[in-house]
């Protein structure tokens, strides 16, 4: 679709992607733990796929919130499906922090304070603790 942003080429880095979905580090530099999951084809719902291919991507979801986990030590994650402006699936994996930017709103939400800023994870340690974590969930 022409007027759809995530059927464009990506902007963001990919850290992951297989033939069904992809996931993105967002450039975010108040939130820079915070990764996108796309799935590739231009559906809607989580209900326009099959249940093997929700169960796939509720996986991925899951595996990137482990690795951002890992890697960062948040206080907390945020998982947000929305598409509102944007009806393609996605969802947004997020790693919060106390002292960032909106806590305790949601990212989109009231600005708080000034925030402290952090490094994001690297991407490469964000790629191999996605791939270990994906493949353990795939065993389990
Ligand atoms: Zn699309």
């Amino acid at each position: 679709m022409d007027s759809c942003p995530l059927c464009q080429p990506d902007t963001d880095e990919t850290i992951w992607a297989d033939a069904s979905c992809r996931v993105l580090l967002v450039d975010d530099e108040d939130h820079p733990g915070y990764c996108r999951v796309i799935w590739h084809a231009h559906v809607a719902e989580m209900s326009d796929l099959t249940p093997a291919d929700q169960r796939h991507l509720m996986n991925v979801v899951m595996a990137t919130e482990i690795a951002l986990r890992e890697l960062m030590q948040p206080a907390k994650i945020n998982l947000a499906s929305l598409g509102n402006k944007v009806p393609h699936l996605h969802w947004h994996v997020i790693a919060r922090f106390v002292d960032d930017r909106h806590f305790p709103d949601a990212i989109w939400g009231k600005l708080q304070r000034e925030g402290v800023r952090r490094n994001g994870p690297a991407r490469a340690a964000l790629h191999d603790a996605l791939v270990v974590a994906l493949t353990e969930l795939r065993a389990g």
